[in-house]
């Protein structure tokens, strides 16, 4: 796969020295924002870090400081980036750092900043999400600050905002929630702790997943859709309200982009951002098309079953699993956790998204799924 092209981008690439498995961060990176709270990090849950991938950081994290106050009356939202047209359109918004160690996101804004993007018609919002998070965010401890108090992408539903709960993650969805609603297409674009082939996770199929589906189509990479089943711990942002509604006209889709430091995840991040900016009409195909390094692939939808939650600390692989391995017979044992074998419910499984990361009972560790 290309590396980034362009002088811009190009600062961020750099030859990685090895992951170590330390998270105690110490040091406050100098290039990430300001802190945006002063409260001490939240007690955290007990969590096991032995599944942790090993890649290297090949990525660097772009300084996004300068973004911060871009638009500081409308929509006056700190890292939020508005840009308007005076012909009317969609409102379309690329969102990044949804996770704090995810880097591909920022240097996709980064780098669609540094090309002067401007929407042709409608408005274009680039926002950096968790970005205290990514302040946290330490190469030499890059597993950590994926989230300050608790997952960003798991606090969508009204219930949870509107509780009186309190949280670095839900101050800041609190103040992005109604700026989010307010868009016609969202990418929000991620990346994975293991070594896995990007995939466009499209939601649940009764909401939304279709509408996302044929989206992703349209945009012809990456080669994996996804349709899931959601996360017991909770709503993720593109499964709020119209974007989950199959009815209404708003679209959403998430793009695990590859591995959260690897060189091409950057890039595919780039590529899909300006493939979707394209079929949105925000910018002309031209202008984006002399700008993809990658070429459209077949794609192919996988309907995901079930999800694995781990139950225990004590959950293991029992094979180097990088994900969308198609698993032929039924009952293959693929992890323990505990006393309890987790196998393979049905012949020629698909494993999605296997964690390589940090994790505590009841996170999601893997999906089961059919492609269709
Ligand atoms: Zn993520």
């Amino acid at each position: 796969m290309g590396a980034v092209r362009g002088e811009a981008s190009g600062r961020h690439l750099k030859k990685g020295s090895t992951v170590t498995l330390h998270h105690h961060t110490s040091r406050t990176p100098l290039n990430r924002p300001e802190a945006m709270d002063s409260r001490p990090p939240s007690e955290a849950a007990p969590t096991a870090e032995h599944l942790l991938s090993q890649a290297a950081v090949e990525l660097e994290a772009p300084d996004i400081r300068g973004y911060r106050k871009l638009h500081p009356f409308w929509p006056g939202i700190d890292y939020v980036i508005r840009l308007q047209s005076p012909r009317p359109g969609p409102h379309v918004l690329i969102q990044a750092l949804t996770h704090g160690n995810e880097l591909c996101g920022a240097i996709a804004i980064d780098y669609l900043m540094r090309e002067s993007i401007r929407p042709e018609r409608g408005v274009l919002s680039l926002v950096f999400a968790n970005v205290e998070a990514y302040r946290r965010w330490d190469p030499e401890h890059p597993h950590s600050n994926r989230y300050c108090d608790e997952d960003y992408n798991r606090v969508w539903s009204d219930d949870v905002l509107n509780s009186t709960r309190d949280s670095i993650e839900l101050r800041r969805a609190r103040a992005l929630c109604a700026y989010i609603d307010s868009a016609d297409f969202l990418l929000d674009l991620h990346s994975m702790s293991a070594p896995c082939e990007p995939l466009m996770v499209c939601g649940v199929r009764e909401g939304g997943g279709l509408k996302a589906v044929e989206l992703s189509r349209a945009l012809g990479l990456p080669r994996w859709l996804m349709m899931d089943t959601g996360h017991a711990a909770g709503l993720r942002m593109i499964e709020r309200r119209a974007f989950a509604d199959p009815h209404a006209g708003a679209v959403a889709v998430l793009l695990e982009a590859g591995q959260h430091w690897e060189m091409s995840t950057a890039q595919v991040a780039i590529d899909l951002s300006l493939r979707f900016l394209a079929h949105t009409g925000t910018v002309p195909p031209r202008w984006a098309q002399s700008r993809c390094v990658l070429p459209t692939t077949h794609q192919q939808v996988i309907q995901v079953t079930e999800a694995v939650t781990a139950q225990s600390l004590d959950f293991v692989w029992l094979g180097e699993y990088q994900g969308l391995e198609i698993v032929p017979d039924q009952g293959t044992p693929v992890a323990r956790d505990g006393d309890l074998s987790i196998c393979t419910p049905y012949p020629d499984c698909v494993l999605v998204m296997p964690t390589r990361a940090r994790f505590a009972p009841g996170q999601t560790m893997l999906r089961f799924g059919r492609l269709l």
